[in-house]
């Protein structure tokens, strides 16, 4: 096994995923105890774009693994790329972002590999020639350590926003390297007709630094309009509880929680939101939580740390006034 650390690069509209680029710090931070290359590995069709936004953030070496059967994602060819490429060139660790993609595919190459994997994790370090993750538990009531035994690359599913985004004019030039890709489109055993994405005023949840989320308490899908508009002003995007997505006031990929999306911003304001444990689940990693509420002992107060006790409708449009007028000052 040699000592690189890989970075794979998931993408979409001809961009890197900004987890896929917080994993190269990871990977920076992990090269100081493992000496190896980092290479970020960036697989798909017509991917020259995806290589230059890559290309100063610090990676070693890009792998390019180009196909025109990689032109859309499918888990047996993503699959067999990463697994044929890891198999050939036995880096110490592959980092995958937790996404649905990630997750899709890690467990699949690991297990072609037979390699050990370890999902969720916060955090990760190199002890003893072993991977060692920290990995929420419980619903984030615990934090379990876990070290991966057994030789040969292991893989490490990484949360989003648990690494630093690195600046984007690193002195490093990584050596762009083709990787030859043979695939056999009889061995993709799903073809994608369409890929249709979801209509967002805002940036997706999972690149913002600052999330602006309903509840239950914003009433109805149209009062979602001035958290767009805050979000607007703000740079942030929006996200939800369960029930507004339940009562279909919002899409589905709103909602964060134990049985949504797991988010940890700069900032979390959270928009009549009771602060129940299974929301709590989602976001209570979340650096700075601001909650407005006009029930003073919502328990989503005890993990806020600025609370406002008052009616949102009132709140949310002054505040959004006050980032604008703040913002045109400067
Ligand atoms: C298995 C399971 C999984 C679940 N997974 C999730 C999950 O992933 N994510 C999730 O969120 N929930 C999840 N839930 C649901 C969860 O238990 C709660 O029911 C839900 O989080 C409550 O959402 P809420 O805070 O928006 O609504 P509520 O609990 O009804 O709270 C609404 C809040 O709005 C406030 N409010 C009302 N009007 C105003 C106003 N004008 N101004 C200011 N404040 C106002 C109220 O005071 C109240 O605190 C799950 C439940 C189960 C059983």
């Amino acid at each position: 096994m040699g000592a690189d650390i890989w970075v794979y690069i998931e993408h979409a509209e001809a961009a890197p995923k900004k987890v896929s680029l917080e994993l190269l710090s990871c990977a920076r931070s992990l090269s100081t105890e493992l000496g190896g290359n980092i290479v970020a590995f960036v697989p798909g069709s017509k991917i020259d774009q995806v290589i230059a936004a890559v290309g100063s953030r610090g990676a070693d070496i890009i792998y390019a693994a180009e196909h025109p059967l990689l032109d859309t994602y499918t888990t047996d060819g993503y699959a067999a790329v990463l697994a044929d490429a890891v198999r050939a060139e036995s880096p110490a660790i592959v980092l995958v972002g937790s996404t649905a993609q990630g997750r899709d595919l890690a467990p699949r190459v690991a297990a072609r590999l037979g390699a050990g994997i370890v999902t969720d994790c916060a955090t990760l370090a190199w002890r003893d020639g072993k991977v060692l993750a920290t990995r929420p538990m419980y619903t984030r009531k615990a934090i379990g350590t876990v070290r991966v035994t057994g030789g040969g690359p292991c893989i490490a599913v990484v949360l989003p926003a648990m690494y630093p985004l690195p600046d984007a004019d690193s002195p490093r030039r990584p050596e762009v390297r083709r990787r030859p890709v043979h695939l056999d489109g009889k061995a993709i055993r799903t073809s994608v007709r369409e890929v249709k994405s979801v209509h967002r005023e805002t940036i997706p949840l999972i690149e913002a630094n600052v999330i602006i989320s309903g509840g239950r308490g914003m009433k109805g899908p149209e009062n979602f309009a001035i958290l767009d508009d805050l979000a607007r002003a703000l740079g942030a995007a929006v996200g939800s509880s369960r029930p507004p997505v339940d009562s279909g006031w919002v899409p589905h990929d709103y909602e964060i929680g134990q049985t949504g999306k797991t988010v940890s911003p700069q900032v979390y304001l959270a928009c009549g939101i009771s602060g129940a444990p299974q929301h709590l689940a989602g976001m209570s990693g979340s650096k700075y939580i601001v909650a407005i509420n006009k029930d003073p002992n919502a328990p989503m107060f005890q993990v806020a740390d600025l609370g406002v006790v008052g009616d949102l409708f009132e709140i949310i449009p002054k505040l959004a006034e006050a980032v604008r007028k703040a913002k045109s000052q400067h």
